[in-house]
This record gives C-alpha cells, structure tokens and sequence, in this order.
C-alpha cells in the first residue's frame, strides 16, 4: 500500500502555528490526520486532554522518552513538547496522511529521522508583527513572553533547512497556500512510482 504523506507544519514561536492549523481543521475537505502532542505544559482556558494535547506530568513525558515512544521531543520555556511515535507509523502505514504542527527544534528532528515529509515554514509577514503577537496573546507572563522573543529570532534563521514557506498575512490565505502544498505533495513522483512499478515490470514482458 502507498504510505501517506507526513507533512509538517512549524515557524517560529508566535508566528501563528496554532491559530492556522485549526483554522486548517475546520475546513470541510480536508483529508489528513492531526498529530496529538504530548505536553508537560498546563491546559490553557478551553483546551481538551486528548484532543489539543495530551497533558501529562513531567515524570510521564520522561517516562514516554526513556520507553523510546517520542519521534521527537523539545524542551520549551520550561517545558516539554513531543510527537508521539507509534500513531505516525501506523496512520501512515495504512496510507492516510498526518499533519504535525510542532515548533522548529521538533521539526528538524523529524527531518533527519523522516526526510521525504513534507516541511512548511510559516513565517510572519514581518518582524514587527510577531512582536506585536507574541506580546499580544496575554495569556503569558512578561518572563515568558521575553524567552518567546529570543527563541523566535534563532527559530526564523533555520527556515533554509525547509521545503516551503508560507508567510501568516491572512490566516484563510497561509490556509489555502498549505492546501495547495499538500495537494502537489501527493503528486510527487517518489510517492507515485510504487503505484507504477508493476505496470513498468508488466510492459517489459
Ligand atoms: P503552546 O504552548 O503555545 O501550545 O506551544 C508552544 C510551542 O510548542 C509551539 O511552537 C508549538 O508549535 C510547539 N509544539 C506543539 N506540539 C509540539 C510537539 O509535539 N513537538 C514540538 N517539538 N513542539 C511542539
């Protein structure tokens, strides 16, 4: 069976991951898997164990890393972050695509471990703006909010190390963009050749 695409969705803190990703979600045709992380990190307002995360305790998290169940894993302002394994081998094996959306340290990780996924840079339109976010979503503390700014400016250099970017100016337009990234995802030869060998081994008889 043809395996689906992983396709990863990352850019510097603040940029606006989240905001897109579920604005990605709610759209009616999309037909990829979202990747649940895991999180030592505390439940905002609103948020729902086992479907934005799953919260755990830090000793949980270290457990889950020793177990060797993480793909990836980051520490960030103070906690940690991770993607975990078994649901990405499976969801692929059966041939469905799964989206990640997971921040810059992860998202080279999983680049060394799985290249041929798809790695889309969200940037900010400009530097300005993600400031201006990064200050702005007020459910931080001044600390965090100054150890989110310095993270963002060595994140956004690692953008050479990615195949697309997007630039976050209208959350419906990077949206679009990520749409059409996938669509063209799916077409790439290497992941349509499989399809074609035994019509190539059938023709040279
Ligand atoms: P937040 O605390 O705002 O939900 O997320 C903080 C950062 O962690 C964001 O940049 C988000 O993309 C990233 N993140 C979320 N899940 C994962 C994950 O599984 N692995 C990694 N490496 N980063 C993640």
């Amino acid at each position: 069976m043809k395996r689906g695409v992983l396709i990863v969705l990352s850019g510097p803190s603040g940029v606006g991951k989240g905001t897109v990703r579920k604005a990605l979600f709610e759209e009616l045709d999309i037909d990829f898997t979202y990747s649940i992380s895991m999180t030592t990190r505390r439940p905002r307002n609103g948020e729902v164990d086992g479907e934005d995360y799953f919260f755990v305790s830090h000793a949980e998290f270290e457990e889950n890393i020793a177990a060797g169940n993480m793909l990836e894993h980051a520490e960030y302002v103070g906690n940690y972050y991770g993607t975990p394994k078994s649901f990405i081998d499976k969801t692929l094996g059966q041939g469905h695509d799964v989206f990640l959306e997971i921040d810059v340290q992860g998202a080279l990780q999983v680049k060394e471990k799985m290249p041929e996924g798809a790695y889309i840079f969200l940037t900010p339109p400009d530097l300005q703006a993600l400031k201006e976010r990064l200050v702005g979503r007020g459910t931080d503390d001044p600390e965090v909010i100054d150890r989110r700014v310095a993270a963002a400016s060595s994140e956004i250099r690692m953008m050479a190390n990615y195949d697309y970017a997007v630039v976050n100016d209208e959350v419906q337009l990077a949206v679009q963009r990520i749409k059409d990234i996938v669509k063209v995802e799916r077409l790439r030869v290497n992941r349509i050749l499989p399809e074609y060998i035994a019509m190539i081994e059938e023709l040279g008889k």
